[in-house]
């Protein structure tokens, strides 16, 4: 018998298993893929890092998490600042006085803020109610055509009057000339991969891995006291009040025998026509000097069961199916559901590791 089952070895299941671990219980992680660290794998390939589940980058504001992460990994001090491309078009991200000036030829603040005012005022928005009127409230028509429309639509396969407004404030929009894509104190990438910090996190804890769960649930059930379940929810139920929503991506990666293709870790394609988001140059979110590149192109697709989901579309209609699900969950006394899929929600990774610390204390304080 072992103290937890945490099924799932991504970040929420990895930091529980630390915590349990570190906390004198018996713990088993095991995971339906052949690799650790869910979502934020990395595979080393012509001595570069590869993010094989989209890129990741490490940033927080919260003090202790990054403490907390600091003791798995050294990281390095890589600033995410991506380009947008639209039809060969080049412009900064987030948007910031260099994309204003390059849009509108705007050289002050002041001459920035007016142009949007301008543009938002045209339309008549007072209170954004999706993604388009949100957009459009923050930076106007003329970035919301070319930087956000075709990208977001690509993006979620929806029209951007059907999306939530929260999903574009994750992107700050600065009136300073600071091309840094997050607002946050702490930002990295660790330094050997997230591979290598999450197997830090697991060290002297068993895995097992190729394991379905939901396949073996009766069998796995019954070596432990508590599962922690970070798969997604509505697979966990069978999908009997329906399926939720996600994005899934496709990536085409593809070594390269020069040692630069684009100059940048992100470039966003953001215009409708070209048919991925983005592509992902791994070896400049460490500096890479090597002399050749890998790159990704990223596509993205609604999910179907039997592909990988990757981001929860959280709109009204599934809130309120996810919502269900979670009244269903409460009834399984001894599973606990947590983790991007396991609670259907966009969270990055801090979040999740401050949740999972979050429900390890309340675990242990039983
Ligand atoms: N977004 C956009 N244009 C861009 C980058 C992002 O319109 O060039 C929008 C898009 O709707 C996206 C959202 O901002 O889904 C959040 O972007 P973020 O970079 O946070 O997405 P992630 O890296 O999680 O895919």
């Amino acid at each position: 018998m072992y103290d937890y089952l945490v099924v799932g070895a991504g970040l929420y299941g990895a930091v529980i298993a630390h915590e349990m671990k570190k906390a004198g219980k018996s713990v088993l992680v095991i995971d339906k893929r052949p690799n650790i660290a869910g979502n934020v794998y990395t595979e080393e390939i012509e001595g570069i890092n590869v993010h094989k589940y989209g890129a990741h980058i490490f940033h927080t504001n919260n003090k202790s998490v990054w403490n907390y992460v600091n003791q798995f990994a050294e990281f390095n001090r890589f600033t995410n600042s991506p380009v947008a491309n639209y039809h060969g078009e080049l412009y900064s991200l987030p948007f910031n006085m260099y994309t204003f000036n390059k849009m509108w030829g705007v050289v002050t603040p002041e001459e920035a803020e007016a142009k949007i005012e301008e543009q938002k005022r045209s339309l008549g928005i007072t209170e954004p109610k999706n993604l388009e009127e949100q957009a459009i409230s923050l930076v106007g028509t003329d970035i919301y055509e070319k930087l956000i429309k075709g990208y977001t639509e690509k993006q979620w396969g929806r029209p951007c009057d059907q999306l939530p407004a929260f999903i574009i404030k994750r992107l700050p929009v600065r009136f300073t000339f600071d091309n840094n894509y997050f607002n946050a104190l702490y930002q990295g990438i660790p330094i050997g991969g997230y591979t290598k910090m999450v197997a830090n996190m697991l060290e002297g804890i068993e895995i097992q891995l190729g394991i379905d769960y939901l396949e073996n649930k009766q069998e796995y059930d019954k070596i432990a006291e508590t599962v922690i379940y970070t798969g997604a929810i509505d697979a966990y139920f069978g999908f009997k009040l329906g399926t939720l929503e996600y994005r899934s991506v496709r990536f085409e990666t593809e070594v390269l025998d020069k040692p630069n293709f684009q100059g940048n870790a992100a470039v966003n394609y953001t215009d409708a026509e070209t048919p991925w988001t983005r592509i992902i140059e791994h070896k400049w979110f460490e500096f890479g000097t090597q002399l050749k590149t890998v790159i990704s192109r990223e596509y993205s697709s609604e999910w179907t069961p039997g592909e990988e989901p990757y981001y929860p579309v959280n709109d009204e209609k599934n809130g309120k199916m996810y919502e269900e699900y979670k009244r269903l969950s409460e009834n399984e006394k001894k599973v606990i559901f947590g983790g991007r899929l396991g609670e259907y929600k966009y969270y990055d990774m801090d979040k999740v590791i401050e949740s999972a610390l979050k429900k390890s204390d309340e675990l242990l304080s039983i």
